[in-house]
């Protein structure tokens, strides 16, 4: 379908079926030869991601672990800055190898956080997986290890990224009409 209407906007095909299957691929085969013999623990981040995370780990092909975390709603602001809880964090991450499984990363404030706060836990190493990176959003420095494709600064929807709750289920990945 070229429009999908989710909710009250309208959203214009963008990213295929096909692409995103061979750029999971793509991810799925560098960390199928990154982390032979190291048993990683992929940590998915709700909810966006539970879609890339579920089609990637089928196609990793060592032994791995999953788990997952969400950022609770706001539990306190300050003038400047909005601080979040990271909830589900129930997994020892001492000495794991962990690859944090992202959706996309926009201004990158939000994982820079997480990145962050997962340095406490001592793990033998961190690195990003992400599905989709807007270059022209971003005002952070860190690297992201396994990204799938950079897109243009526009709102998209599907493959689990929603609008307002809504268009998790498409399975192709829509822009905003403007
Ligand atoms: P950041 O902190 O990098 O600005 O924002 C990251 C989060 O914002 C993502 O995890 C995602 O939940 C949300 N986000 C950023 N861009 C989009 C987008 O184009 N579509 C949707 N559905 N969510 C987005």
């Amino acid at each position: 379908m070229e429009f999908e209407e989710v909710k009250d906007k309208v959203f214009r095909r963008f990213i295929s079926r096909n692409q995103i299957d061979q750029v999971v691929q793509g991810i799925a085969d560098q960390i199928n030869s990154d982390y032979q013999g190291k048993n990683p623990l992929f940590l998915g981040v709700l909810n966006g991601a539970f879609i890339f995370a579920a089609d990637l780990i089928r196609a990793v092909m060592i032994p791995c672990q999953i788990s997952f975390v969400k950022y609770a709603s706001y539990v306190g602001t300050t003038s400047t800055t909005e601080v979040k809880e990271l909830i589900g964090l129930n997994e020892e991450l001492n000495g794991r190898h962990v690859i944090v499984v992202e959706d996309i990363v926009d201004s990158g404030i939000t994982m820079d956080h997480l990145l962050k706060e997962l340095k406490n836990y001592t793990p033998a190493s961190v690195k990003l997986a992400c599905l989709f990176l807007k270059p022209e959003a971003f005002v952070k420095s860190f690297r992201i290890d396994y990204l799938g494709m950079e897109i243009p600064n526009a709102f998209v929807v599907g493959y689990g990224l929603d609008y307002d709750g809504y268009g998790r289920n498409l399975t192709e990945i829509f822009k905003l009409e403007n």
